[in-house]
């Protein structure tokens, strides 16, 4: 389990990127964490992988606060930076290093990854990769370490439409139900049907966080033809796609983009 309690963090000393956040992640969850350019993300996403301290507040993982930064901890944690940037080497020197911090790695599964992804596994130099091999490669092994929580910064925005879909199928295929996933993104299409959770990270208000579950449980998203009793409208050709609180003869599946803009834009109703 991850907790995160009362953390802050700013790179400038008069200005918090991150204010006092509470946050608690479990095993075998999904987490879509979204936000607009600059609400922090990457921050966050830093912060729990031990890159960068807290300011105030504590993190835990598995009840161990991160600042004691003891290797057995770091070992469950790996994150994906959405800047990565490969070494000059070969695929199996870059494992060799990877492997022996992250004592969970599994050959089966990077090979498994590859193979649906279409990429040689005897890789001479990783630099030397286009740009969208490079994320597959990257992403790749970031599901082959096998750490209890995965961190992935924007993993698939580097990834054309089918790599897209294959991104989402292997993770489905091989993250374990002992792992916790968070996956940051601005684009909420790319992690549809693959959440059971949303962070959704607002400037200037506090954070949104809720399974999915509980989020079908209190609104119904839907059309109607007009915006009476809504708690949030967006126009469209058949009227408005609508948020509503829950409504027994309306059975709809839970609209992340509408959410989303409901929760950035909406004026606080959700
Ligand atoms: P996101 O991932 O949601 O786009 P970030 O966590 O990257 O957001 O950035 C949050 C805010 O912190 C932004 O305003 C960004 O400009 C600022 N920021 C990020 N990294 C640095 C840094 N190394 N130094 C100073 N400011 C930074």
């Amino acid at each position: 389990m991850v907790e995160l309690s009362g953390v802050s963090f700013g790179y400038q000393s008069d200005k918090n990127v991150l204010d006092n956040l509470n946050l608690r992640m479990e095993e075998g969850r999904f987490y879509g964490l979204l936000g607009m350019n600059g609400s922090g993300k990457t921050t966050l996403l830093k912060l729990i992988a031990g890159k960068l301290f807290a300011h105030g507040g504590e993190i835990y993982v598995d009840g161990r606060n991160l600042r004691e930064r003891d290797v057995e901890t770091l070992q469950k944690v790996f994150m994906l930076p959405a800047d990565f940037i490969f070494p000059n080497m070969s695929l199996e020197q870059f494992l060799a290093i990877y492997s022996e911090f992250y004592p969970e790695f599994r050959k089966e599964v990077l090979n498994d990854c590859l193979v649906n992804f279409e990429i040689q596994r005897d890789i001479k130099n990783l630099n030397q990769l286009s740009l969208g091999e490079k994320h597959k490669v990257a992403f790749s092994i970031a599901l082959s370490l096998g750490t209890k929580i995965v961190l992935l910064d924007e993993a698939a925005n580097g990834m054309d439409i089918p790599a897209r879909k294959m991104f989402r199928k292997l993770l489905m295929k091989h993250v374990r139900e002992d792992q916790i996933v968070v996956l940051s993104t601005h684009i909420v299409q790319d992690i549809e049907n693959l959440l059971t959770d949303v962070i959704v990270l607002r400037k200037d208000a506090p954070v949104y966080a809720a399974s999915l579950e509980e989020i079908a449980s209190r609104y119904s998203f839907g059309i109607q033809s007009n915006e009476e009793g809504v708690l949030y409208a967006e126009a469209c050709t058949e009227g408005y796609h609508v948020i509503t609180h829950k409504q027994e003869n309306m059975d709809t599946e839970v609209s992340l983009e509408l959410l989303f803009n409901a929760l950035i834009k909406g004026g606080g109703r959700i």
